[in-house]
């Protein structure tokens, strides 16, 4: 008797359990299902960002000054580009999975320039805070 590979029984258990067509339709329905109870939740109040208003100096990019007035800036393009998208089984739900995906394009561009800034602050301004 050999010892368990736990690689390989996961991948047996993936594909036992969840390359079947009925299970992934299942998670699908999950998902969506999480997806409504999500959007009839009231919304919560935008998070705290570190985030100034931008200038947008040229076309295409958005520039975030240091709050501090130091002359620092950190230039974003306001278009990332296009991004994969696997369009929803159902054709319904294309409209919530462009939603989904807009939002989580916008959250990430949110995360880079906070980090440039929190990056900024470390390096110029040790110990104070945007
Ligand atoms: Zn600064």
């Amino acid at each position: 008797m050999t010892a368990p590979d736990p690689d390989k029984d996961l991948d047996a258990w993936i594909s036992e359990h969840l390359a079947r067509p009925e299970v992934a339709a299942r998670m699908h329905d999950e998902l969506l299902a999480t997806l409504h109870a999500d959007r009839n939740q009231p919304p919560e109040p935008p998070p705290a960002t570190t985030m100034p208003m931008p200038e947008f100096p040229r076309f295409g990019v958005a520039r975030y000054r240091c709050p501090r007035g130091c002359g620092w800036s950190h230039d974003e393009p306001t278009d990332p580009g296009p991004s994969a998208l696997i369009p929803p089984a159902d054709p319904r739900e294309l409209g919530a999975m462009l939603t989904l995906n807009a939002e989580a394009r916008s959250l990430a561009y949110q995360a880079r320039v906070e980090a440039a800034i929190a990056r900024h602050y470390a390096e110029t301004h040790p110990g104070a805070s945007p």
